[in-house]
Formats: C-alpha cells, sequence, structure tokens
C-alpha cells in the first residue's frame, strides 16, 4: 500500500489491487438505466485532471459504487455516487466535520469528493480493507 496526502486527508491504498478489482469486472456489469448510461457517457468527457485523480487511485470511473442521479433547476444533472478502493484512512481533515463538510472536500476540477470508512453495497468479493470515494458533480445531458 502507498501512503497518499490529498489536501488533509492520509490515506493508504492500494492502487493495484484496486485497479485489478476494476479491470475485472465490465461496465455492463452495472446499472443500465438512461441516468447511469448518460453518466458513463460523460465519463468520457472528464477533464484531464479528473481522470488523473481515479487514475492515481486505480478507479475506471465508468464502473459504479453507486450512481444516483438529481434534477436541478437548469438542463443539468446532479449526481451523486461512490466507488470502492482499498485502502484504509490514516488521518481525517477533522474527526468532527460531516462527510460533506468544507474541510472533507478535495476538489478536482468540476468535481467534489470525499472519503468515508462508512461502507455501502460492497461487493462481497472487493479486497479488503474496503474504503469509499464518494463524489458530487453536475453534468449535462448527453444521451440522444
Ligand atoms: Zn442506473
Amino acid at each position: 500500500m502507498k501512503t497518499v496526502c490529498l489536501q488533509d486527508w492520509v490515506l493508504k491504498i492500494d492502487v493495484e489491487k484496486t485497479k485489478e478489482y476494476y479491470d475485472s469486472i465490465t461496465v455492463e456489469e452495472g446499472c443500465d438505466c438512461d441516468y447511469c448510461k448518460n453518466y458513463i457517457k460523460n465519463c468520457k468527457t472528464f477533464s484531464q485532471e479528473v481522470l488523473d485523480f481515479y487514475t492515481m487511485l486505480g478507479i475506471d470511473p465508468q464502473k459504479e459504487g453507486e450512481f444516483m442521479e438529481f434534477e436541478t433547476d437548469t438542463d443539468e444533472h446532479l449526481y451523486m455516487g461512490f466507488y470502492h478502493l482499498v485502502g484504509e484512512i490514516i488521518k481525517k481533515p477533522s474527526k468532527k466535520a460531516k462527510k460533506w463538510d468544507d474541510l472533507n472536500i478535495i476538489r478536482v476540477d468540476n468535481m467534489k469528493f470525499t472519503f468515508t470508512d462508512e461502507l455501502d453495497l460492497v461487493p462481497e468479493d472487493f479486497p479488503k480493507p474496503v474504503i469509499q470515494l464518494e463524489f458530487e458533480v453536475v453534468l449535462p445531458w448527453l444521451l440522444e
């Protein structure tokens, strides 16, 4: 495992094991509703900065965790969701701050990220230890 410092987060991440897991699953195994398909299509337009962030962690952003879509007042769509990765949280920015408190948020281009060890929907065969990367992003509708 390698130690990764992101702003005030200190994490230990097994990038190779995480990448191996994402390589072992296919996009098609995920949900195929239009909301998820739209998110996956948007992944191809993510900036290099965002793609580098995912690559550094070993995550393929097209393969969920979980993707959730929320309507906004505009034509755009709010997406929230999460990915699992093999690793441990060594130090949180603040013990008291809530998950989406500014202290905890890592901003990469147009995306917001935070980490948690309160896990949801971990696949049975996901290598341990597991932590969860949560994201929030507003995206356009790209499907026909
Ligand atoms: Zn879906």
